[in-house]
């Protein structure tokens, strides 16, 4: 077991108890948000053919030499129709937006080019080059093009694309199952009056919020006073989850027991304490293999950890391309005062300056209690555990938040 260890080493440890979960297949309705478990190839072109971009007339370029001319209306093509004839020479055939050009046609004129001649001739007033309003097959997409990839994530786009691949069954991951555990004496659930002394319990419905942000289910909620046979209680049940995720009891304190009772479940711990601010009592080990977080119970270092460590590993599970928020650059708009040797992770609101540049500044009181800081912010500042006080224009790395 290690202690006091950085970041990126326990984010690391953590991405190494990650075991993809199995695929399944789901309809193209249920698919939004869940994760590509294997590319999609495009089985042809797309479009499958040639059609018009515009209502016009679909014509021989060769035959608009000299303009302007007046030329019969051999036929008609609509949306859906299928052309009867190609287009012979010195005539031309009236197409709609979407239909599909007819042979011999090698661009069409738009009808703003033309006017009606009577006697089923148009005059045209105007050439349009060769291929001038005709959407090319397989513009889009070449046949046997890989369109997505395993690790995707099924947005509103993708969901379009598939569509129109014709793939309405979906092979996806498995939504992985996280327990979320609270514990703590002194909680009452959210839908109950405190008593002095006594606090909601915030941290079960943020981190089932959070897991459901971050692709997962929860199981639950569990709850455990802080008592070892209560602690006992509630393994059976979170032990059907993918991952277990306790919120509190994990510091320093004669009340802190979920270390003592994962050690007593023969728990393989993996490390405790994490040179971080906030969150630094964050333990990890497995169960059985089955991944184990123990997250300090401050509001604010749960909300961290779960986004720091939890969500990385579910995004793992999910065999997704990208683990991590992307980070960005932004400018300090204020000083921050840092503790030395502590990795920090700082709420903040973003703002665009007038230099087309992100200024991000702390988001309110940083306490690791004070829960508002984490409402307002936009994302989180990183201060690498090696780096001095930033001075404001100090350019630092920003996580955007995105739900
Ligand atoms: P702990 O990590 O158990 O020592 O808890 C640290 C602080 O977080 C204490 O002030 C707890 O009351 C508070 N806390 C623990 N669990 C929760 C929770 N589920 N919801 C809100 N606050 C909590
Ligand atoms: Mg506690």
């Amino acid at each position: 077991m290690r202690e006091l260890i950085g970041v990126e080493e326990a984010r690391r440890l953590v991405l190494g108890a990650a075991a993809v979960l199995p695929a399944e297949p789901v309809g193209l309705d249920e698919a939004l948000g869940r994760t590509l478990a294997a590319p999609v190839v495009s089985g042809g072109p797309v479009p499958a053919f040639a059609s018009s971009a515009m209502d016009g007339f679909a014509v021989r370029t060769a035959d608009l030499a000299s303009l302007p001319i007046t030329l019969p209306v051999a036929a008609e093509v609509a949306a859906g129709a299928v052309p009867e004839r190609p287009v012979e020479a010195g005539t031309v055939v009236r197409i709609m937006t979407g239909a599909p050009v007819p042979e011999g046609a090698d661009a069409v004129v738009p009808v703003e080019w033309t006017a009606e001649a009577g006697m089923g001739r148009v005059r045209i007033e105007r050439a349009p080059e060769p291929g001038r309003h005709v959407r090319p097959a397989g513009e889009d997409l070449h046949a046997g093009e890989v369109v997505l990839r395993a690790g995707q994530v099924v947005t509103p786009p993708v969901v379009g694309m598939l569509a129109a691949l014709g793939e309405v069954r979906v092979v996806v991951r498995r939504v992985p199952r996280v327990a979320v555990v609270t514990t703590g004496d002194e909680l009452v659930p959210a839908s109950a009056t405190p008593a002095f002394g006594q606090l909601r319990d915030s941290n079960g419905p943020a981190l089932a919020a959070q897991v459901r942000a971050a692709g997962g289910t929860p199981l639950g909620p569990f709850h455990a006073a802080d008592a070892l046979d209560a602690l006992h209680a509630v393994l059976p049940g979170a032990r059907e989850a993918d991952v277990l995720v306790f919120s509190g009891g994990v510091s320093m304190g004669d009340h802190d027991l979920v270390r003592v009772v994962l050690e007593e479940a023969g728990w393989t711990p993996c490390f405790w304490r994490v040179r971080q601010r906030p969150g630094k009592p964050l333990a990890f080990g497995t169960l059985d293999g089955v991944p184990v977080f123990g997250l300090p119970g401050n509001p604010v270092s749960s909300f961290v950890c779960f986004e720091q460590y939890v969500r990385p590993l579910l995004a793992a599970l999910l065999g997704r391309a990208e683990v991590r928020r992307p980070l960005v650059s932004a400018v300090l708009d204020a000083p921050i005062r840092k503790a030395a040797g502590l990795h920090h992770f700082v709420r903040a609101v973003a703002r665009w300056g007038e230099d087309g540049r992100l200024y991000v500044r702390p988001s309110g009181p940083q306490g690791s209690n004070l829960y508002a800081s984490v409402l307002r912010a936009d994302g989180l500042i990183h201060l690498p555990e090696a780096a001095d006080d930033p001075p404001a224009g100090s350019v630092v790395a920003f996580e955007p938040l995105g739900w």
